[in-house]
Parts: C-alpha cells; sequence; structure tokens
C-alpha cells in the first residue's frame, strides 16, 4: 500500500469528503479550511511536486477543473484564489501534488 496520504484518499482507505471526481482528478475539502470555501484538486496518478510534474495537460486540468467547482458553488464571480505550494519554502507538506482553492471572503495579498 501507498504511503501516500493522497493516495490513500484516492483508492478510498482514508475517508474525505469529495466534491469532484473522474478518471484523472479528485477534489475534496481541507480539513483545515482557510476560507469558507478550501478544496483540493489532485491528479488520480502520483505526482510528488511541481518539480517532477510534466503532463501539461493534466497540471492545466487541476486548474479548470477548480474553476468548474468555483462557478458550480457559486463563488466564482465574486473571486477565489489557486495556489500550489511546492516543496520547503513554498510551503508544501503532503508531496502528491495539489492545487488549492480558496474563496468565500476577500484573500490579502502577498500570503505571508
Ligand atoms: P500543502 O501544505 O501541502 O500545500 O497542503 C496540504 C493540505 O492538505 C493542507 O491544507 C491540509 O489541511 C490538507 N490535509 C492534510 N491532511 C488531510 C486529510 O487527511 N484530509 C484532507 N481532506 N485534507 C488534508
Ligand atoms: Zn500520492
Amino acid at each position: 500500500m501507498s504511503d501516500c496520504l493522497f493516495c490513500k484518499i484516492i483508492a478510498g482507505d482514508i475517508p474525505t469528503e469529495k466534491i469532484y471526481e473522474d478518471a484523472e482528478v479528485l477534489a475534496f475539502h481541507d480539513i483545515r479550511a482557510q476560507a469558507p470555501h478550501h478544496f483540493l484538486v489532485i491528479p488520480k496518478k502520483h505526482i510528488a511536486s511541481l518539480n517532477t510534474a510534466d503532463d501539461a495537460i493534466l497540471i492545466g486540468k487541476l486548474s479548470l477543473t477548480a474553476s468548474k467547482i468555483a462557478k458550480d458553488l457559486c463563488f466564482a464571480d465574486e473571486g477565489y484564489r489557486v495556489v500550489m505550494n511546492c516543496n520547503a519554502n513554498g510551503g508544501q507538506t503532503v508531496y502528491h501534488i495539489h492545487l488549492h482553492c480558496l474563496g468565500g471572503r476577500a484573500l490579502s495579498w502577498p500570503p505571508g
């Protein structure tokens, strides 16, 4: 069995609140939401980080999936943020690539 937390979520070994799923990607609520809307979009294929990603279509699909969900949940027009943390200085803690989508409140910039 994989040691990767998000591979375990994909396999159904760890329960999660799924929002969207197809053959290539899964979206689910972040367990420690930092905004009224905060979900993660991940590829079903294990990719550790943006540094080891090479599938442009799949990486692009993460963003378009986030946008589709934001529209479906009716917070796209007021705005939202998508962000991908990479490695230690980027704040990455789970080494299965994931796109954060945050919305439902005004977000400050730049991040700390
Ligand atoms: P990172 O810091 O790697 O960019 O983001 C990892 C995210 O995964 C964090 O926002 C964290 O709250 C979330 N997370 C960690 N463990 C779990 C879990 O077991 N379930 C869910 N739904 N989210 C998790
Ligand atoms: Zn994984």
